[in-house]
């Protein structure tokens, strides 16, 4: 977790400024903690409380708790006084946000009011990383921001602090227990990051009606309702003889053949009379005085009669009007993705055209100084762009616009110039390349400094440098620039989240539990995608490698293995979950 520390002397504006800081970092989504340095008493030591009371009265620790909160109050009194802020104590959050602390050496802005008196922290306190002045001088160093610039002092200490942990090589702040993971960072589980990303985004495509020949693959903007029952009237399931069950005697029957046929289409033949049949056909609607239809290959025709055994019961071998789709019953919820095997009830129900979502449009860009379009272009040591056909194929295989915005350069002018065309064109942004944390990586940077970041450092296996976040009001995915990890990524975080963008559900793909066809040790604390596919006697093999920038393994594989966040010893035969491509809709 980041840390930083506000500084200054006495009305300097320290509470303040971190009073800001707070509701600013909590609006970009991140989760905030604080720390506030005290010099003797505090709030909770009014004489009188009840938990004063329980701690005069002796007790090292008393925990107060409501529906609302709750608060552990430990006495210090027979301690050493703490010579930093006891960061241990707190949960994890993206952002630790410390008031005082003066002579600690975490990075430190310090505030610093004219008013009052304007003096500063010891000049040579190299921890200070910027100053927040109510007259900031213009060119200085460290750099000084207005007070009450709180934007963009957030801004800097998103930048900054990271560098600083980089630079005063801190001690490991990370106490989430995922081991697999680097330490200094929390690591946002998978799940998390999921129910975040479900949390914020919303259908945001318009409506349009197409015919029903071309909405395979759209989503359905309203309710649809069967307009029309099916069948319309009760009709015969087979070839064979129509009568009244209640006229047959007997377990051996003998009806006289009435005259004419009935026939799916052809005009209504005259009631049938008591005592009789009558030769009907598939689908042809049951006449008058008819409620049961004996098969053809179990009928004896002989001499103006029809013979058979009593069938078992009577409606045998009709249909029911309406036991299809019953009119003004509904047919399918809005938001559904229609598929093929819905066409046929669509068009049974009555529908010729159909509401539906306007296409959502996605924006992709690569980003990297090393990259380029084609084999023509390449020269040296470039890398041919392989995440932008990737990703213009798997939206346009989603029913999506993508919207092709090429290169863009390893400059945070590039790319956000390509976000903020990005964010006029398109609803939504997929963006590959620099999203780790390295001098290069722009994207990252960008997202927590300019855009509202709401997941970062996931812990996922291929792709852990993942950014969800919003570039003017758009959701961009800063995907991993690694091909492989830009695909698992976009299949497990992009695809749920853009079919809800689209108008659609939150789908989670369907697994299947499978054994293993390999062997893998894994460590506790990330969720691993095994590019995978089935063998023949029903087995997951797993391609051998794992390196997140060979292509060959996407081609070769027919899925992916998904391994939970805890660690696992897989030998063959274990079972494990599988979900094929076809899962994700690809
Ligand atoms: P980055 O995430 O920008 O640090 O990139 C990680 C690795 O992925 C580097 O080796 C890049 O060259 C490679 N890479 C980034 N973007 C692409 C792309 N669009 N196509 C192929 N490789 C890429
Ligand atoms: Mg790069």
């Amino acid at each position: 977790m980041k840390v930083v520390s506000i500084a200054g002397w006495k009305n300097s504006g320290k509470t303040g400024l971190a009073e800001r800081l707070v509701g600013e970092f909590c609006r970009r989504g991140l989760k905030v903690a604080t720390v506030k340095h005290a010099h003797h008493d505090f709030e909770i030591d009014r004489a009188g409380s009840d938990s004063f009371r329980h701690r005069a009265a002796g007790a090292g620790e008393v925990l107060i708790m409501s529906s609302r909160r709750w608060a552990l109050i430990h006495e210090n009194a027979h301690e050493a006084p703490p010579d930093g802020p006891a960061l241990d104590k707190l949960h994890p959050a993206d952002i630790v946000i410390v008031e005082g602390f003066k002579s600690s050496d975490l990075p430190k802005i310090e505030t610093r009011r004219h008013a009052a008196g304007g003096r500063r922290l010891a000049p040579e306190d190299r921890h200070v990383i910027c100053v927040a002045s109510d007259r900031p001088a213009k060119a200085s160093t460290p750099p000084e921001f207005d007070l009450n610039d709180t934007a963009s002092i957030a801004g800097f200490i998103l930048r900054e602090v990271a560098d600083f942990d980089r630079r005063t090589a801190k001690p490991d702040l990370d106490r989430s227990g995922l081991s697999a993971m680097p330490p200094g960072t929390d690591w946002m589980p998978v799940d998390e990051a999921l129910s975040r990303l479900e949390q914020s985004v919303c259908a945001v495509t318009g409506e349009e009606i197409v015919d029903l020949a071309a909405a395979e693959g759209r989503i359905l903007a309203q309710p649809v309702p069967v307009l029309r029952s099916s069948p319309p009237a009760m009709n015969s399931a087979v070839d064979g003889y129509g009568f009244r069950y209640a006229d047959l005697e007997g377990e051996s029957c003998r009806l006289a053949l009435n005259e004419g046929r009935a026939a799916p289409g052809a005009p209504a033949i005259d009631r049938v009379p008591a005592g009789h049949a009558v030769r009907i056909l598939t689908g042809a609607v049951l006449p008058e005085g008819v409620d049961t239809v004996m098969l053809d290959e179990l009928a004896e025709l002989s001499s103006g009669a029809v013979t058979f055994r009593k069938p078992s019961r009577p409606g045998l071998n009709t249909r029911k009007r309406g036991e299809d789709l019953r009119r003004g019953e509904p047919l399918f919820a809005a938001g559904r993705l229609v598929r093929s095997s819905d066409v046929a009830s669509l068009a049974a129900a009555g529908h010729t055209r159909l509401p539906v979502r306007a296409r959502l449009k996605v924006a992709v860009i690569s980003t990297g100084d090393e990259l380029v379009s084609t084999i023509g272009d390449a020269s040296g040591n470039a890398v041919l762009d392989a995440n932008r056909p990737m990703l213009l194929t798997l939206l346009s295989r989603w029913g999506y616009v993508g919207k092709d915005l090429g290169l863009a350069g390893d400059t945070g002018e590039a790319v956000r110039d390509a976000l903020d065309k990005a964010s006029q064109e398109a609803d939504a942004i997929l963006i590959s390349g620099g999203a780790s944390a390295g001098d290069e990586d722009h994207v990252s940077q960008l997202l927590t400094t300019e855009g509202e970041i709401q997941a970062w450092r996931i812990a996922v296996k291929p792709g852990r440098p993942l950014a969800l976040a919003k570039w003017c009001g758009r959701p961009v995915f800063g995907l991993p620039g690694n091909p492989v990890a830009a695909f698992v990524c976009t299949l497990i975080f992009a695809r749920p989240a853009l079919n809800v963008l689209a108008g659609g559900g939150w789908h989670p793909p369907t697994g299947f539990m499978v054994p293993a066809a390999f062997s893998k040790r894994k460590k506790a604390g990330r969720r691993e995608f095994i590019r995978a596919r089935m063998n023949p006697d029903g087995g997951a093999e797993a391609f051998h490698s794992e390196g997140s920038g060979l292509t060959s393994g996407l081609a070769w594989s027919d899925g992916l293995v998904e391994l939970e966040d805890g660690a696992r010893d897989i030998g063959p035969g274990d079972m494990v979950r599988y979900i094929p491509y076809s899962s994700f809709g690809i």
